[in-house]
């Protein structure tokens, strides 16, 4: 059998920074625990507009449409704002997206206990959370015709469309079932069914394919307002939420701001299986390009990190591998070390840099060999 095949694509700003510490990561997993990726590296974003006068070429999107998964750092920056839209770095990560079909985004909100008190919220209603929110991805309003803005007698009109069909619904819920059976086994759906006829629909379907084809899984239904209020009163009630592209939009944001950094939240986007049954999957950082901090070592890779142990979990069906790296990440934050995004106000503490808590992990990861 061949290796699993990475392309890692670190883009611009910070994003080679952060990614060379999963470089270090992925050299660790194939010296220490036998597990070798054959790694492909490419442009994506400002860096690929630079050298190819397009933020994604067509040959690097053929290799991340034949590889087993993509790892991408973060795109674009304020050299490439006055681009012409059509080729800023931001086309380059959509045009991933799109081709590769990833439907499903996968936004944990995962709150480290030795970081519970960067949370708006108090410490017992955040800390140990673990939630998982499965956002759709490439459809519904952000998507529908028509869309536009129209004259209408004296005055403009704005429009856009919810549409949202049985099988995009479907494919979706599959994807939450399927993650709640490696979690918690509960799955709660959000949508306005109480105001959308595309929000019945997404009940019904959400509820059918439950019925036929995962009766094992928990699931329960809650309009997505209810939800956000639900999700900032006790979060701890969830497992895996699923829900469209607007009310995803919104909750994955809310859900990743209870646990505090964006230095450490990572996330997959994945679509529909491959021939050796690996789900297309691109993996990433929530946070972007960071220009303000680029450069300067200040970069935490953590959520980078994490996305790469998203990978090793829901592509290569590693999770006691994924399980390893996330309680080094855990181990490091928990013995004090600390990127300056990390710091409140720990008077006279030096930030470690990004090398060093790529560095830190590494020697957590060897603890854990021990
Ligand atoms: P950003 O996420 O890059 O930065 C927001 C703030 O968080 C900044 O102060 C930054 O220093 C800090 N930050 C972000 N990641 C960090 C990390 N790993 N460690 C420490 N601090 C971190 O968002 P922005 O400033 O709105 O956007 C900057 C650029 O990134 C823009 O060009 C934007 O279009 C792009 N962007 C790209 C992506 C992506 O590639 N997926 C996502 C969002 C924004």
């Amino acid at each position: 059998m061949s290796n699993p095949s990475l392309l890692i694509l670190p883009g611009d700003g910070i994003g080679p920074e952060v990614m060379a510490e999963v470089r270090k990561v992925i050299d660790w997993f194939g010296a220490n625990r036998g597990l070798t990726f054959d790694v492909d590296e490419d442009l994506v974003g400002g860096c690929a507009y630079d050298a190819h006068g397009t933020p994604l070429t067509d040959a690097t999107m053929e290799k991340a449409q034949a590889v087993d998964a993509v790892l991408l750092g973060a795109v674009g920056g304020p050299k490439y704002d006055s681009l012409d839209f059509s080729v800023k770095p931001e086309r380059g990560l959509l045009r991933l997206r799109k081709e590769m079909d990833l439907y499903a985004n996968l936004r944990p909100a995962q709150c480290f206990d030795a970081l519970a008190d960067f949370s708006s919220l108090k410490h017992d209603v955040v800390a140990g959370l673990d939630i998982m929110i499965v956002r759709e991805l490439t459809s519904g309003v952000y998507f529908g015709e028509p869309r536009g803005i129209v004259r209408e007698g004296n005055e403009r009109v704005g429009i856009n469309t919810q549409r949202y069909t049985e099988s995009e619904i479907a494919r979706v819920a599959r994807a939450a079932f399927e993650l709640a059976r490696k979690r918690d086994n509960r799955v709660c759906s959000m949508e306005k069914a109480n105001v959308m006829e595309s929000g019945v629909l997404w009940r019904d379907v959400v509820q059918e394919v439950h019925d036929a084809e995962y009766p094992d899984v928990e699931l329960s239904h809650m309009y997505a307002d209810a939800g956000a209020m639900q999700l900032t009163r006790w979060p701890k009630q969830f497992d895996v939420i699923v829900t469209d592209n607007l009310f995803g939009d919104l909750l994955s944001d809310l859900a990743a701001m209870l646990t505090g950094s964006l230095g450490m939240l990572p996330s997959a986007s994945l679509g529909a299986p491959m021939a050796n049954g690996r789900p297309k999957a691109l993996y990433e950082p929530v946070h972007g390009s960071a220009p303000d901090i680029a450069g300067q070592g200040k970069a935490n890779p953590c959520a980078c990190i994490l996305s790469f142990a998203m990978a090793l979990r829901y592509s290569f069906d590693l999770g006691e591998e994924a399980t390893r790296l996330e309680q080094a990440v855990q181990k490091v934050l928990a013995d004090g070390v600390r990127t300056a995004d990390l710091m409140q106000s720990e008077a006279g503490a030096t930030p470690a840099t990004t090398a060093q808590m790529g560095d830190a992990v590494i020697a957590a990861l060897q603890a854990s060999q021990a």
